[in-house]
């Protein structure tokens, strides 16, 4: 239906309209996926630097369009946000994400489960009030869960540091992600109640090619700990860059070195191998 609909644009011969057009009905795709349950989730697991024991997996979304086929989160997550659609992309994040954390207790794994919130989602006051009543149902602890945002999230979103106050009351853990590629200022680290930076994967890619990088990184783990925080490095796919992240103290990594994002029951899988380690 789409290459048609396509195909009729072309009578126009304005490579932005057609643009317009695919994003138009790519959100309406998304739209019917939303109605349907049809998003998924996959879980990276987060290990320690050292022992690479797991700590925590990361719930990143999945959208498999039965015409698109599988659509990157960084291609429909900004539809979504221009479409007003983001608070039912994240409610059902949360949905997955909080169900994933309760089951993955059942099977004996004291294995956080943390969740990508974006700029938007804190414009409503009730995101708090939502994640503390899906704790209630499942009957889990604040620890069973994390959240990360982003730099921009922390200049820009409105309501951002009352809603991390009271996630911090509930006594859920805050992460900086991609940090490094925003605005960083160092300022709000101090104030606002985050345990945990994620260095970007921007940064692991360059870190043993880049001498710059290299130092960038350095003190950024140096800074963090200072500050009583933990490091994350993301994306790290060579055992040069863990090394080398091992050296600098980085507490833990996250990356296809270790794993690619997994669907539950791959990850329910790899954390049995895992654990026996
Ligand atoms: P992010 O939060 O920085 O997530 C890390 C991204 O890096 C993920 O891409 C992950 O699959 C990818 N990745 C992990 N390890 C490696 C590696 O070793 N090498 C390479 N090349 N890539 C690696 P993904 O899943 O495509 O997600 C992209 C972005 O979309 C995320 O970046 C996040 O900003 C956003 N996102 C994903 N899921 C959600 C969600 O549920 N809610 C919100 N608000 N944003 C989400
Ligand atoms: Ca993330
Ligand atoms: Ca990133
Ligand atoms: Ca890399």
């Amino acid at each position: 239906r789409a290459k048609k609909a396509r195909t009729g644009f072309e009578v126009y011969d304005d490579a932005q309209d057609r643009d317009a057009w695919d994003r138009l009905a790519m959100v309406e795709a998304l739209r019917l996926a939303l109605d349907r349950g049809q998003l998924s989730l996959a879980f990276q697991p987060i290990v320690d630097a050292r022992t690479r024991r797991p700590r925590s997996v990361e719930a990143l979304v999945r959208w498999i369009d039965p015409e698109r086929g599988f659509v990157p989160p960084d291609v429909f997550l900004p539809l979504a946000e221009h479409a007003g659609l983001m608070p039912l992309v994240t409610r059902n994040v949360l949905d997955l994400a909080f169900d994933e954390a309760r089951e993955l207790r059942q099977l004996g794994h004291e294995i956080a489960v943390s969740v990508n919130l974006s700029a938007s989602d804190l414009i409503d006051g009730r995101l708090e009030h939502e994640i503390a009543q899906r704790l209630i149902v499942r009957d889990l602890p604040a620890s069973a869960v994390k959240i990360e945002i982003t730099e921009s999230l922390l200049v820009h979103g409105g309501r951002a540091t009352e809603f991390f106050l009271a996630v911090r009351e509930l006594g859920m853990e805050l992460l900086v992600d991609d940090f490094g590629t925003g605005y960083s200022s160092l300022a709000y680290l101090h104030d606002l109640p985050v345990s945990t930076l994620k260095i970007d994967r921007a940064f692991t890619n360059r870190l043993t090619t880049d001498p710059r990088t290299a130092i960038i990184v350095a003190s950024t783990i140096d800074m963090a700990h200072r500050l009583g925080l933990n490091v994350v490095a993301e994306g790290v796919e060579t055992e040069d860059e863990l090394a080398r992240l091992q050296t600098e103290n980085c507490d833990l990594i996250q990356g296809y070195l270790i794993s690619r994002p997994l669907p539950a029951a791959d990850l329910h899988t790899w954390l049995s191998t895992a654990a026996e380690e």
